[in-house]
Formats: structure tokens, sequence, C-alpha cells
């Protein structure tokens, strides 16, 4: 039977495709569990969703455990998470006795299966603490920070630090994260999968039909943003930099989102996204369920520019998307933003509404800058952020921890 990886060689080329079985034959069997802590809505549940698949089929033994918490320790870890990319918060005793509550919770359901396995992947802070419960654990144990932590609020930090620093590895998106730890920290940046149905081409009359569902004009420029509603993407920036930018020519602006079941705060921030939008019908305050996939990427296809104007970001999976359809990405200039940014080639960093509706004004008026970036832009994802890259780096990583550096590996 045709594996699945294979639908990746066209892409990619075959010799990519042969790398990875070749580095997963030493691997073959062992144990690998991931913990996050949502099924749905974010780019940590998004990547798990393709990457999992793809190690079962390279004949590793991978599963994948989703936390299962309460409101209160969601209120708690997106108090972790605002803190950690730099938020002042307040986490009150109750909410850290939670943290423990409910990572203890977890770790009675799930100690024997991570205990025996070879390699746990812990994603974020939610399910950090798990591995100090378990004691008798034989593995390697990794945690994958997908947040921006170049600059956290310090008193949170300090109160996760002793749960990461057992830990036999972290890794982060990008160096600027790297922090004080005890042990090995590995540089692997996330990937989109250019097969899923977020990303795979579309006809051109799909991509139409998007006009008529939400009611866009097909005759006028619009620019899109994707993402969770939360403060650090700035959606309201955004909305901003649309009005100033609508002066200059035609204009109609999409914000896309959907909740995650850990982000608590999105159903209030909403209200605020809407209230600045207005009564301007030409700007579209989307909510669309976590699966509208082929949605989005029809979207992504029909916009002229898409926006991802973060004020902190881990990486942004959305501005990968974006350019894999071809798009220059007007982008924050923080964060995961500025790997994928090439200012000037990718796209544009910015960091005001001002700067976003200059970028905007400029694209508009200089349609082959915009044609020649968003070629630029699909040719850097294909060259760095693709599904294949990540495994591989995962595949590096397990072998690394596994076989320990002194050893000679023999490889397929
Ligand atoms: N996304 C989605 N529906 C939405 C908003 C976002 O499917 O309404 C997806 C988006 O396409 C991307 C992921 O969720 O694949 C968001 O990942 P990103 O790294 O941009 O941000 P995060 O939410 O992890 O901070």
């Amino acid at each position: 039977m045709k594996s699945s990886l294979d639908a990746y060689a066209k892409i990619t080329g075959k010799e990519v495709i042969d790398q990875l079985y070749q580095m997963a034959s030493t691997l073959r069997g062992i144990k690998v569990v991931h913990v996050n802590s949502t099924k749905e809505g974010g780019g940590v549940a998004e990547i798990l969703n393709r990457l999992i698949p793809l190690k079962k089929e390279l004949g590793i033994d991978v599963s994948w455990e989703v936390l299962q918490g309460n409101d209160e320790f969601y209120k708690c870890t997106k108090t972790f998470h605002n803190a950690l990319q730099g938020n002042r918060v307040n986490a009150s005793e109750a909410m850290l006795k939670t943290y423990l509550e409910v990572n203890a919770e977890n770790a009675e359901n799930l100690r024997t299966k991570l205990e025996e396995a070879d390699v746990v992947f812990i994603h974020d802070p939610q399910p950090a603490a798990l591995l100090k419960m378990c004691p008798n654990r034989r593995g390697k144990w990794i945690w994958r920070c997908h947040i921006d932590v170049s600059r956290t609020y310090r008193p949170v930090w300090k109160y996760l630090r002793p749960f990461l620093v057992d830990y036999d590895a972290s890794i982060f998106s990008l160096a600027a994260f790297a922090q004080a730890l005890p042990h090995l920290q590995y540089i692997i940046p996330p990937s989109i999968d250019p097969i899923s149905k977020k990303n795979i081409d579309l006809p051109e009359k799909e991509i139409k039909a998007i006009y008529d569902q939400f009611n866009l004009d097909p005759g006028r420029p619009m620019i899109l943003q994707v993402s969770r509603y939360d403060r650090f993407k700035d959606p309201i920036g955004v909305i901003e930099a649309y009005k100033l930018a609508r002066k200059f020519s035609p204009l109609q602006l999409v914000l896309v989102g959907g909740g995650a079941t850990d982000d608590p705060e999105g159903a209030l921030f909403i209200e605020e996204v809407r209230a600045a939008a207005g009564d301007d019908p030409d700007i579209h305050v989307l909510l669309l369920p976590p699966d509208a996939h082929h949605t989005i990427n029809a979207l992504q296809r029909a916009a002229d520019i898409i926006l991802q104007k973060s004020t902190k970001e881990g990486f942004g999976l959305t501005v990968t998307e974006g350019m894999w359809k071809g798009k220059p990405v007007i982008g924050g200039h923080t964060g995961g933003i500025r790997l994928q940014v090439v200012d000037h080639h990718t796209g544009f960093l910015v960091s005001t509404p001002e700067g976003a509706a200059l970028r905007i004004r400029y694209l508009l008026y200089h349609r082959d800058k915009l044609d020649e970036m968003g070629i630029k832009a699909k040719q850097f994802v294909l060259e760095n952020f693709l599904l294949t890259r990540h495994l591989r780096e995962y595949l590096t990583l397990m072998i690394g921890l596994i076989h320990g550096a002194g050893e000679r590996i023999e490889i397929g």
C-alpha cells in the first residue's frame, strides 16, 4: 500500500521522504507520548493532528493525550500563558492549587503510560507538572514550549521553572526564546502540512465560492487575519490599520477566529473586536468552528494580503499558511513572525497600525511587488516550514536522546 508519506514526495522530492524512513528505522517500535491541553483550536493541536499520524506511519508507537481540566484550571494556565508572554498578572494561591490538583488528577490516569514511554513530549506549561508526578519514569522527557518566552513575567517563570528543570531537554521555536535551564535546548520551528485540508491546493471555483458564502465583494481587495480572539494577536490594531488604508484604496477586511477549549478569554475579547469594527459593512468578524479548515484555506487563497499583527507570537502558523498560499504577509515585528517574514522580501514587519496601513497601501498600489513577494513567501515555506522538515528534526532529537551523544548510531 502506498503510504501517505509518499504523497509528500511530490512536493519535497523523494529523497526527503527516503531520509525520514532511514532515520526512523532506528526508532521503530519505541513508545512515544505527546501531552497537551486541547484537541482542537490553536497551533499546537493543529500540528499534533498532522504530525502524529506520520510518526505512526514511520513505525513509531505514538499516542496523544489531552489533559482533562476545568474552567479554573484553564483560567490559571491562560494566566500563565499571558505571563510567559510578558504580561504582569496576578496568579492567586487558589489558581496555583488548581494547577497542581489538575496535574495530579491527570497523572493518576496517565501514570502507567507515561512512566513506560520511551519518549514523552509535554507541550507548553499546562501539563508541565506531570513529570514530578511520575517518579518511576524510564524514558526521556522533553518540554516543548510553543510560547514567545523572550521576556517572561519573572514571578510566574520562577514558579514554573522547578517543574521544568528535571526534563531531559526542551524545545523552543527560536533561539531568542532559549532559557537558563540545566539541560539540552533544541531550536525547532513548527510547520504546516501542505496536503492537509487547511493547505492543499483548491480549485478556483471553491475559492470564488467564499465570496458568496461570506457576502464579500469580489471586485475589491481583501485583507485577512486568521487568529484566535486573543489580545496578543492584536485584531483591534488590524481594524485600525484597515481604517487608515481604506482612505487610499477600496478595501474589505476579514477577521477569522475560533475558540480553543483551553482559552477562556476569547468569548469576551471578540465583543471588544466587534465594538471596534462598529457598523462598517466591510469588516467581517467571523467566528468559525474548529474544523473549518477548508473555509480558512479558501479565505487565505482569496485574500490579497495576509495580516498577522501580533504583539507577541510563539511562531504563528497562520503566517506560514498565508505564505504557502503565495501571499505576502504583513506581520508584527515579534517572535516567530520574524523567522518567517523576511522584511521587504516575503512580506513586511510592522510595529504599529500606521506601519501596517502604509504597507497595505504600498502592496495594493504595486501589484507586481505583491505577486513577487508572494512567490518568494511560498518558496521560503517550501524550504523551511513544511511538516517533513519538522518530522526530521524530531527524529534527530529522539535518536540523539535515546542513543546518547557519545555512541555511534547506525542509520538505515
Ligand atoms: N485557526 C483555525 N481557526 C480559527 C483560528 C485559527 O483553524 O478560527 C488555526 C490557524 O489556521 C492555525 C492555528 O489555528 O493553524 C493557529 O496557530 P498559530 O500558531 O497561528 O497561533 P496559536 O493559536 O497557536 O497562538
